[in-house]
């Protein structure tokens, strides 16, 4: 039995609820960013993954899947936070994918393989689509995902043709909501940005899978498929986040842990939770 853990905030005229649907951890950060400072030899870092339901004034949008109901051990459950919203999942308008490894892409499907939204538009980067095509799973960077890819490609390949269903460069999605290439985690890894009403949200994705890659943005994770390029792309969606004082949120950061970022240094910035 899997209990749901959701955050709410508001952005304008947008409703925003992070969802958690894994299994919580705190990894090694040295597995991760090379070379981890000395003044982090004791950091705790967290990691929990999961999905952003955005109900927008016309609209019901979905940032990502989770996990879903084949892919576990899972802490919390998606279908429970979908539950407590009374949000059924043929309300889902548009679904956004950050990138295809199957803590995001595994609840698009149900344990039969059907679609867990059948009413939605989807968009994704046209690099996430086209790794999917690739005559094997090699490039993945989880192969064992292969059945499930497979099925997504039968299933989307007739819903991908409205304009900007696949996207190569930023472009509005949807209302109010940007696609923001960041490449280098995985093939088209992308962020969206919400705006209303002035107010702004940036979701960063596997950009950073705790906010302290964030704070030493020039500092490598070398489970991103391009380390260097992703460094890149994250020091963008930093710089951005900053200059447009947006609030940030990651794909695995603790569920109420969204925050701000200030500039300490040239690579250095500060998270404070809002
Ligand atoms: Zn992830």
């Amino acid at each position: 039995m899997t209990d749901s853990a959701t955050h709410r905030l508001r952005v304008g005229r947008y409703e925003c609820l992070v969802i958690k649907d894994g299994t919580a951890g705190n990894p090694d950060l040295g597995e991760f960013m090379k070379p981890v400072p000395a003044e982090l030899a004791d950091y705790e870092m967290f990691m929990e993954g999961g999905l952003m339901l955005i109900d927008a004034p016309d609209r019901r949008i979905l940032i990502d899947a989770g996990n879903g109901p084949t892919r576990g051990p899972r802490t919390h459950a998606a279908e429970a936070a979908f539950e407590a919203e009374s949000a059924a999942p043929e309300s889902i308008d548009t679904v956004l994918l950050t990138h295809g490894d199957p803590d995001h892409i595994a609840g698009l499907l149900t344990a039969e393989g059907a679609l867990v939204y059948p009413d939605a538009r989807y968009a994704m980067h046209r690099d996430l689509w086209e790794a999917w095509h690739a005559p094997s799973a090699g490039g993945l960077y989880f192969p064992n995902q292969a059945d499930v890819i497979r099925r997504l490609v039968e299933l989307l390949s007739d819903r991908l043709d409205d304009t900007g269903a696949l996207f190569d460069t930023e472009c509005e999605v949807a209302p109010g909501l940007r696609a923001v290439p960041a490449l280098g985690h995985r093939a088209g890894h992308t962020a969206y940005l919400i705006e209303s009403d002035g107010q702004k949200l940036l979701h960063i994705g596997d950009a950073a899978f705790d906010p302290v890659f964030l704070e030493y943005a020039g500092i490598p994770n070398v489970r991103d498929t391009d380390p260097e390029r992703a460094r890149d792309s994250r020091r963008a969606l930093v710089e951005r986040a900053v200059a447009e004082d947006a609030v940030v949120v990651g794909s695995h950061f603790r569920v109420d842990n969204v925050g701000k970022l200030r500039r300490i240094d040239r690579d250095r910035f500060e998270w404070t939770p809002a």
